[in-house]
């Protein structure tokens, strides 16, 4: 899901042809059962370097700094800084399934190697926050219908960007959320460092089992991302 700065109105009646993001989800035939009685606990790994390795259920969800602390977050829904102008996430944290962090893990390892990086800006997102934007942006078009859920609420999606080794966002089509045709994938008028930014993260993605949605270029869905249900552990019980 997506748009940052965006006057909401304005964008709701002057981008009607947009397509939305994460919200592609509804064209799917998932939803398992979310129990909270069976719901699986979401964990945080060791974070002692000097521990053991320890297997990790891919049933669980982990902090993405428990993989690798050099990975950026910079959690929109976190703060007042969203499509919504409104914070719905009580912390600002990047839970994912164990596998699908260790594969954004590996990105950002080989982006390191070219003094470049990640930097998040949504990762899990409790499916009982998604009734939530639901409630106050019930249009399909920006938030994924909770009743089908969105691959968020799986663990098993990522909003991100590059930035360089300061920490500073690199050159992009668009702002994060932005619902225009910029923010897709085979939009041309750009400049040329923006099409090489968007390209450069979606071959990395790409090359550790990501698969970019076609109408938001910092969405990315793991792949099997199938298998995983949809989840409701709050943020800040992990
Ligand atoms: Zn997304």
């Amino acid at each position: 899901m997506c748009p940052k700065s965006l006057k909401f109105v304005g964008v709701m009646t002057l981008i009607p042809f947009l397509s939305v993001a994460c919200n592609k989800d509804t064209s799917i035939s998932v939803a398992p059962t979310v129990n909270s009685s069976t719901t699986p606990t979401a964990v945080e790994n060791p974070s002692s370097q000097s521990q053991p390795t320890q297997k990790i259920d891919d049933s669980q969800l982990i902090d993405i700094h428990s993989v690798n602390k050099n990975i950026l977050i910079d959690i929109r829904y976190a703060t007042e800084n969203n499509f919504m102008k409104r914070k719905v996430y009580p912390v600002a944290r990047c839970l994912l399934r164990f596998s699908v962090a260790e594969k954004l893990s590996k990105v950002q390892e080989e982006l390191a190697q070219q003094g470049l990086g990640l930097k998040v800006y949504d990762c899990y997102r409790p499916l009982s926050v998604q009734k939530q934007m639901w409630k106050i942006v019930s249009d399909p078009r920006y938030v994924a219908n909770p009743s089908t859920g969105s691959r968020h609420n799986r663990g098993a999606a990522v909003d991100v960007t590059l930035v360089d080794r300061t920490g500073k966002e690199l050159e992009m089509p668009s702002e994060y959320d932005n619902f225009t045709a910029r923010a897709h994938r085979n939009y041309s008028n750009i400049s040329d460092q923006a099409k090489k930014n968007r390209l450069l993260l979606e071959e990395m993605m790409q090359k550790h089992q990501f698969v970019g949605l076609p109408t938001e270029w910092w969405h990315f869905d793991a792949r099997g991302w199938e298998k995983f249900p949809l989840l409701d552990v709050p943020l800040d019980n992990v």
